[in-house]
């Protein structure tokens, strides 16, 4: 993969709600909030053994935001969510595969096809 492509110049809170992440490579990542919080895979949201979910998608606020997005070393950020949670690191290898912009959502829809 091209290194760029793991290298943000830029995260933005964008919509109140959303995460957008330009990145080295000239992709522009999109993230809904409250599906990103749902990905969530830190030890309070997801069985660290098991990898069974914790977290109950109800009990979610349906307008949950990203508060402040930090990132940490060189390879993932960490979000703090206005529903109280911020133990959540994103490694940017992870937000590249779950990313929901339009290009990556037809992208997907095309594999599945
Ligand atoms: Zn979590
Ligand atoms: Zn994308």
């Amino acid at each position: 993969m091209d290194p760029r492509a793991l290298q943000p110049l830029d995260i933005e809170i964008v919509n109140d709600s959303d995460l957008a992440i330009s990145w080295a490579d000239g992709h522009v990542g999109f993230f809904p909030g409250r599906f990103l919080r749902l990905e969530c895979k830190c030890a309070e949201c997801v069985q660290e053994m098991t990898g069974e979910p914790i977290l109950d998608p109800e009990s979610v606020p349906e307008d949950v935001a990203p508060e402040s997005v930090e990132p940490v070393g060189r390879y993932a950020v960490k979000i703090t969510w206005n529903d109280g949670h911020s133990n959540g690191i994103y490694p940017y290898e992870r937000l590249r595969q779950i990313c929901r912009c339009d290009a990556c959502l037809a992208d997907h829809a095309a594999k599945s096809d």
